[in-house]
């Protein structure tokens, strides 16, 4: 092949072409670009507990995980997912055959994705999805369906009319994220009482994203998909460490399933990562065994946090939607005299050096996100004061 016909060839291959730069790449770039506040990526600006920092620098000097840990996962750690699957949930798993460690979460959704589909198979989605979702079904050869959430009073819902409208004969599965990136939406029991409902019906499996469950707030509560009747055995359920103990840099995920799904994930997630995170692995697994009192203490910090940023953001002039979960405030900008999410955030570190996402990103039907921006909440008290202090000051 010569020079010239390489080149006319865009390296990029098709699957991808559409997904350019993640918008958390291109966000937190031009934070550090222009000095601003990054509530754009969500990741928290402080670390998690100490003892469980301790733990990961314990295993690195003990010489724990430091080569190849075993392709599922450390025994530890499998066993630490299992035991809290239990306790919290009364979900029983058998650490050898039914967890499986990943490279986070965002590993344990390629690998899912990947193991599990054929090409052609459709994937109906919650959307707004996180940005990986999309990505993955189209490495994987399928087919995403979405399913707009709505806003109506306050908060953005699933209408269960739609969800089962958008199941075909070539539907393989449904991908749940709940709590919900980036709406904050907490599904509610009669909710995934309908999603598990439909899941039986149709035969499907069912991929639910729960990497926030330990963030949800007021009277929501985490339920796991795989609570429900005849759901254990078609679901894998995903979590991880990044979130519910605030190293997500650690990137340290997992799954929980039948052994048949654990074994298909496998397969996959073996020629992604092989494994990865090793002393980490230990660290993890002491931190799932952390007191309740940890788990409160947790949510009631994010919970005042968020209070925080919805009371500043309400100040600025922003609609602010109910956040029942996660680590972000949906805004809607039009009270502000805009509707372009997209301007409003390149715009929005000159403005008021303040950086957030534009939801739209999250979006097949791009027009149903555009008026939408999210701001992360995972951040100190005081840089959540002074972004809401230059929102107000600046909008
Ligand atoms: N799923 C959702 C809904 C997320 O918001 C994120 C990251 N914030 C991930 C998956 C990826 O998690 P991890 O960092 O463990 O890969
Ligand atoms: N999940 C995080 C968010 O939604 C970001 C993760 C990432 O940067 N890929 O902000």
């Amino acid at each position: 092949m010569t020079s010239s016909s390489r080149s006319a060839r865009p390296p990029l291959n098709r699957r991808l072409a559409e997904f350019g730069t993640t918008i958390f790449a291109e966000m937190s770039a031009l934070a550090v670009r222009t000095g601003s506040i990054n509530l754009g990526q969500g990741f928290p600006d402080t670390d998690g507990p100490e003892e469980v920092r301790e733990a990961a620098v314990r295993a690195l000097r003990d010489g724990r995980g430091n080569q190849y840990p075993p392709g599922p996962g450390v025994p530890e750690l499998r066993t630490a997912v299992a035991a809290h699957q239990e306790r919290r949930y009364g979900l029983t798993y058998d650490p050898d055959t039914e967890v499986l460690v990943t490279a986070g979460a965002t590993e344990a959704i390629a690998a899912a994705l990947l193991g599990l589909l054929e090409p052609g198979d459709e994937v109906v989605a919650l959307e707004p999805y996180y940005d990986s979702y999309a990505a993955c079904i189209a490495m994987a050869g399928g087919r995403r369906v979405p399913v707009t959430l709505r806003p109506g009073d306050g908060s953005f819902r699933l209408d269960l009319d739609e969800l089962r409208d958008a199941v075909t004969d070539r539907t393989r599965l449904l991908l749940i994220n709940t709590p919900h990136n980036p709406t904050g939406t907490v599904l509610t029991r009669e909710e995934l009482t309908a999603i598990a409902e439909l899941a039986v019906e149709r035969d499907l499996l069912v991929v639910t994203d729960e990497v926030y469950e330990h963030l949800v707030f007021d009277d929501a509560e985490h339920l796991p998909l795989a609570t429900f009747p005849g759901m254990r055995e078609r679901t894998v359920t995903i979590g991880s460490a990044g979130k519910s103990f605030s190293f997500t840099g650690w990137k340290v995920g997992w799954v929980t399933s039948t052994p048949a799904l654990v074994s298909a994930v496998r397969s996959a997630k073996q020629f992604l990562t092989y494994v990865s995170s090793g002393p980490f692995q230990y660290a993890v697994a002491e931190a799932l065994a952390l007191p309740d009192a940890y788990f409160a203490a947790f949510r009631a910090d994010m919970l005042a946090k968020r209070d925080l940023l919805a009371a500043g953001l309400a100040e600025a002039g922003f609609e602010v939607f109910r956040t029942a979960g996660t680590y972000f405030i949906t805004t809607d900008i039009r009270p502000l005299g805009e509707s372009d999410g997209f301007a409003f955030c390149r715009a929005l570190p000159e403005r008021a050096g303040v950086v957030a996402i534009p939801n739209a990103v999250f979006y097949d039907h791009r027009e149903a996100g555009a008026p939408f921006v999210r701001f992360a909440f995972c951040k100190q008290t005081e840089v959540l004061r002074e972004a809401a202090k230059r929102l107000k000051a600046a909008l």
